[in-house]
């Protein structure tokens, strides 16, 4: 009698294979330990849908190509015209302080080199990222298409506006430092929605959640020391 032939199941890995895997568990495997020793103060650990978005972005592709070895550091890199590509860690801690739902419509501030757009497009429905400078805002946007993340839409102009026509939005990420909390941004803010974002003086920034809620109250309370490059002013 002839045996079943055993069925293989391939596990369903949609994931480029990049070689870059061992690399990113390592940079999320430091970021848990951080959290868990304190280093971002209420933020002890990322959710799940956090992690697996940290695991599959190939941070390696958003640096210039001489520091890809070293893209998966716990720290910025320089990425030209005075920006930096965020910290791992702090990355970590503003996408999981967005509270990214699948249903969900975000604006960041800052796209520099579309890494941690990248990361929320994972998480989101869509994403909409202004960048001040227009060089950074179509190098951004061509690698993000490259890359695949068709959920994410660029563009130039000066984000302490906000987008307005886009607006309003679940969560707001801000990557650059404000010296206080853009009120256009407060207000392009849903109901219920929250904003992360850098405040303070440099030197002196505090990472920052504001949130609003149902009835449009807003509420802000600080996080973690951080160092941002400034939110500058638009012309
Ligand atoms: N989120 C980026 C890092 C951003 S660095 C990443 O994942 O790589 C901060 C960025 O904010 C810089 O690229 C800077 O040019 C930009 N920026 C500064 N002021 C701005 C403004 N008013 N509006 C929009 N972008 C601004």
């Amino acid at each position: 009698m002839a045996g079943l032939l055993p069925l293989i199941v391939l596990p369903s890995c949609a994931r480029a294979q990049d070689g870059r895997e061992a690399a990113r568990r390592g940079m999320v495997g430091n970021i848990r330990q951080l959290l868990a020793a304190g280093a971002a103060g209420e933020v002890r650990s990322l959710d799940a849908r956090v992690l697996d978005a940290l695991q599959a972005v190939p941070r390696h592709e958003f640096v210039p190509t001489e520091l890809q070895d070293v893209a998966y550091g716990d720290h910025a890199l320089p990425i030209g015209h005075e920006a930096t590509i965020s910290q791992p860690l702090v990355v970590a801690v503003m996408t999981q302080l967005a509270r990214p739902r699948p249903d969900d419509v975000v604006l960041e501030v800052g796209t520099g080199s579309g890494y941690q757009a990248a990361v929320l497009a994972k998480l989101v429905r869509q994403v909409y990222s202004i960048e001040l400078v227009e060089a950074l805002a179509r190098s951004a946007a061509e690698r993000l298409a490259r890359l695949g993340y068709a959920n994410v839409e660029v563009r130039a102009g000066d984000g302490y506006q906000g987008w307005a026509e886009r607006a309003p939005f679940d969560a707001i990420v801000v990557t650059a430092g404000a010296p206080k909390i853009p009120p256009a941004l407060v207000a392009q803010l849903k109901p219920g929605g929250r904003m992360v974002i850098p405040v303070g003086p440099r030197r002196e920034q505090q990472l920052t959640v504001v949130e609003k809620d149902a009835a449009g109250a807003v509420r802000q309370r600080r996080i973690m020391p951080v160092l941002f490059v400034p939110l500058r002013p638009g012309s």
